[in-house]
């Protein structure tokens, strides 16, 4: 049962990794971010629409590996209609996740397909990149962001 699951979520990590969502700039854009991974050379540019104080909509470019191209194209998805808070609150919990492979609290949903992460530790950092550029791109953050 457990090999089927890690089966399922790898399947969901390639399909996002080779058509990722919201692979796009945006127009006009109110946040931005740029991070990199040099471990991995992972780098992502992450475009935000905001509505007040939510984000209204995710776009994203750059390149890397299916990992942290997965990873940016499924936060791209649970971004939509989140507050500063939440992504941050989000950010933590997912951290959590991908370091220890335990989820606590709420259902981290789709996310949950990087539990497995945390056998790979050197892929913590390309899973954790789009989410670094995320807070950033929230703080207004001007200066690439690194996970070095
Ligand atoms: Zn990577």
């Amino acid at each position: 049962m457990f090999d089927d699951l890690t089966d399922l979520y790898q399947q969901v990590i390639l399909d996002h990794s080779r058509s990722p969502r919201n692979f796009h700039p945006l127009h006009p854009v109110d946040r931005q971010a740029e991070g990199t991974n040099p471990l991995c050379g992972d780098q992502i540019t992450l475009h935000l629409q905001m509505d007040g104080d939510r984000i209204k909509d995710v776009g994203f470019q750059g390149s890397g590996c299916a990992i942290s191209k997965a990873s940016a194209s499924i936060m791209t998805e649970v971004l939509k209609g989140r507050t500063p808070a939440e992504v941050r609150r989000l950010f933590d919990r997912v951290h959590e996740m991908v370091t220890t492979g335990r989820q606590d609290g709420e259902d981290l949903g789709k996310l949950a397909v990087f539990t497995g992460v945390h056998k790979f530790p050197a892929r913590v950092k390309c899973a954790m990149l789009p989410w670094h550029a995320a807070v950033a791109a929230l703080e207004g953050n001007t200066k690439p962001v690194t996970t070095e």
